[in-house]
């Protein structure tokens, strides 16, 4: 990829940290042994797993022994919908899901179980009282997004997590972008279970967690060579285990720095985009967001064409459901939060991250500032 590319969508994935780079070619380079054999190549694998459930758990302060390695967290979140839930069961959850939740569980409805979903206000967040208001006392589980992957808006999980401890319910939170970007203390914050994945935040794809801290227990999702506590069975995938291990390691280390860091950088751009452009929105913030996310809808044009310009000018954002662009299907989370198909049809997604400078955001505040009257120009009746 080009050097001078200014990539702006850490929702979407991260650019993989040079650590983490070194770490994986180490192991793919001289670690080919399978974590099950019982020689030192596979001794010698298994520490190394070991070792990168160690830094997963230190960062989300649970005990290594309740992290369940999976391909990510979309393979997290169906383990614990399709585990928990069957045929009659309650389940309360919201309208700002991903789709890893989303549609497992309209699968799941239309095979029985019961869905109640939670609106969120204007800003993107769910209250902690209409999700206890939810609750009935047949709820199986309280499954909420953490952090939105196109808002940034942070939910009340604390709360939650409180109210499904004193009513005895399992609580499945799908904290993929809060980790790295926000403080996930399960020490802190009691859930049953957790799905995280590597990519968003500076390591590989197709590796992630499900971290089940306090049961419920769940079965078995892959059978077959009893890996994993018998729980996911195939052969680990050292080399991303380890990448995934130390892109944790960094995120505990370095994580409060990063989202300071990433808060300056976005209000840059938002100040730049507020003091220089009208008719501009900012969908969720400034409250409760993630620091390092800006959802701006520009009125009276197309977020996809405004895309493709700033594409063309080197600069990657995402529009609409960004985590699957392509998709012309306005996003059910801005319109859950009160917006037209209009309004998010002229909506982008601005995410900054490990690598963004001021410059880089000085940059794209000018090629907003050019880009954004032409296309609406050019879009005008
Ligand atoms: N949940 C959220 C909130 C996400 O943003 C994503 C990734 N877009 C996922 C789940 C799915 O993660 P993965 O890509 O590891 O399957």
């Amino acid at each position: 990829m080009n050097a001078v590319r200014i990539y702006l969508d850490h929702n979407a994935t991260t650019p993989i940290r040079p650590e983490v780079v070194e770490a994986m070619t180490f192991v793919l380079r001289h670690e080919f042994g399978n974590p099950s054999s019982v020689y030192a190549e596979g001794a010698s694998a298994r520490a190394r797993v070991e070792i990168a459930r160690a830094q997963v758990a230190a960062l989300l302060g649970i005990d290594p022994g309740d992290i369940r390695f999976t391909g990510g967290a979309t393979e997290a979140n169906n383990t614990v919908l399709f585990g928990c839930l069957a045929p009659g069961d309650h389940v309360v959850t919201t309208l700002v899901e991903h789709p890893s939740i989303v549609e497992p569980l309209a699968v799941l409805e239309a095979r029985g179980v019961l869905v109640d979903r939670v609106a969120p206000d204007p800003h993107g967040c769910v209250s902690a009282s209409e999700m206890a208001a939810a609750i009935e006392d047949r709820t199986k589980l309280v499954a909420m997004i953490w952090a939105n992957n196109e808002t940034g808006s942070i939910q009340p999980v604390e709360e939650v997590a409180e109210i499904c401890r004193e009513r005895a319910i399992a609580f499945h939170v799908d904290a993929t972008q809060a980790i790295g970007k926000y403080p996930v203390d399960l020490g802190r914050v009691r859930v049953s279970s957790l799905s995280s994945s590597a990519h968003k935040l500076g390591g590989p794809k197709g590796v992630g967690a499900l971290v089940t801290p306090n049961g419920p227990v769940l079965p078995p999702h892959l059978y077959g060579g009893g890996q994993e506590k018998g729980l996911r069975g195939g052969t680990e995938n050292v080399a991303s285990i380890v990448g995934y291990g130390v892109a944790c390691e960094l995120a505990r280390t370095e994580g409060a720095a990063r989202a300071e860091a990433s808060g300056k950088l976005r209000d840059r751009l938002w100040q730049g985009i507020q003091s220089n452009l009208k008719d501009v929105r900012w969908n969720g913030g400034p409250g409760r967001t993630l620091s390092n996310t800006l959802n701006v809808e520009f009125s009276g044009l197309s977020g996809e064409v405004l895309l493709q310009a700033l594409d063309l000018e080197g600069v990657a954002v995402s529009a609409g459901a960004a985590c699957h662009s392509g998709s012309i299907e306005p996003s059910k989370v801005l319109i859950a939060m009160g917006r037209t198909p209009e309004q998010v049809r002229a909506s982008l997604r601005i995410s900054v991250g490990w690598g963004v400078d001021e410059a880089q955001i000085d940059r794209v505040v000018a090629l907003l500032c050019e880009l954004v009257p032409r296309v609406r120009k050019a879009e005008a009746p």
